[in-house]
């Protein structure tokens, strides 16, 4: 390439990038042709670089905007999770849930167990995985969405509503149990599970054992047909032990006392 040509940016490039929506390309040009230049690269390959740093960005930002549609209180990941603190703790069930194979086949996760003990962690950190992976994922705490649904149903909205959370492959429903419903609010809930029931994958956080979800539906028939629903084709952990926040509490407590005996 001549000097001439080297400098001078080709008219219409920049534009034309633009144009295609391919904004790698328009910041990457330059540089990668110098660099191609000066390892006489071929066309071919300069073209391959630049192309393969558009996918690697386009990739990047779907999974940006996957994480921010998801709308998880805060990002934790499972390598932040200490498998340790609870040794009876099925790992591998986790890790082949991170795999995201349970949200192809339109099947559920329930983590069931005590408060603290990492429930809300680990379904986040799954939900990051399946992003990682380009789906469409909602967090939503229990009580939130049925409040979006008796909200939606006042206003006729409501198969709009069941319609916008259909559209996401994972939901995340963290905290069933915390705060019971009315009757409304569990006929709703009924109906959401339902709606996505084997369409849809569900992933659900509880601290109540299936024998007490009556409690939250306040109706036995509603959560048996519920349960029946969730857990038809789930992967039910259980999560154990005593809360990890209390635990940590005590061995830093512990720490400071080795620290300053008195
Ligand atoms: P739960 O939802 O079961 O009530 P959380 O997932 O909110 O509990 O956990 C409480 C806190 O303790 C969070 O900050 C979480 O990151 C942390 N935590 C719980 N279990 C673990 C663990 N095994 N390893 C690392 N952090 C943990
Ligand atoms: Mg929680």
């Amino acid at each position: 390439m001549s000097a001439a040509a080297k400098h001078c940016e080709p008219v219409h490039l920049l534009a034309d990038l633009r144009e295609l929506k391919l904004p790698a390309f328009a910041e990457h040009y330059s540089r990668v042709a110098d660099e191609a230049r000066r390892g006489h690269r071929t066309h071919a390959d300069y073209l391959a670089d630049l192309a393969h740093l558009e996918v690697t960005g386009r990739l990047e930002r779907r999974i940006a905007r996957r994480i921010k549609d998801a709308r998880f209180p805060i990002l934790k990941t499972l390598d932040a999770f200490d498998f340790n603190a609870q040794p009876e703790f099925d790992r591998s069930a986790v890790l082949e849930l991170a795999t995201g194979a349970y949200i192809d086949d339109r099947a559920n996760a329930v983590l069931l167990g005590g408060v603290g003990t990492g429930k809300t962690h680990l379904a986040i950190a799954l939900g990051i995985a399946a992003c990682q992976q380009g789906r469409r994922v909602r967090f939503i705490t229990a009580a939130e969405l049925t409040t979006a649904l008796v909200e939606a149903k006042a206003v006729d909205r409501l198969s709009r509503k069941l319609e916008y959370f259909a559209r996401f492959e994972l939901v995340i429903l963290d905290e069933l149990g915390y705060v019971p419903f009315d009757r409304a609010g569990a006929d709703l809930l009924f109906s959401f599970v339902t709606r996505v029931y084997e369409r849809r994958s569900l992933l659900v956080t509880t601290n109540l054992a299936f024998g007490r979800w009556s409690e939250v539906f306040q109706d036995a028939t509603a959560a048996a047909a519920v349960i029946d629903r969730i857990v038809h084709h789930a992967t039910v952990l259980q999560t154990g032990g005593e809360s990890y926040r209390l635990k940590d509490a005590k061995r830093r407590g512990a720490r400071r006392k080795e620290v300053a005996p008195n």
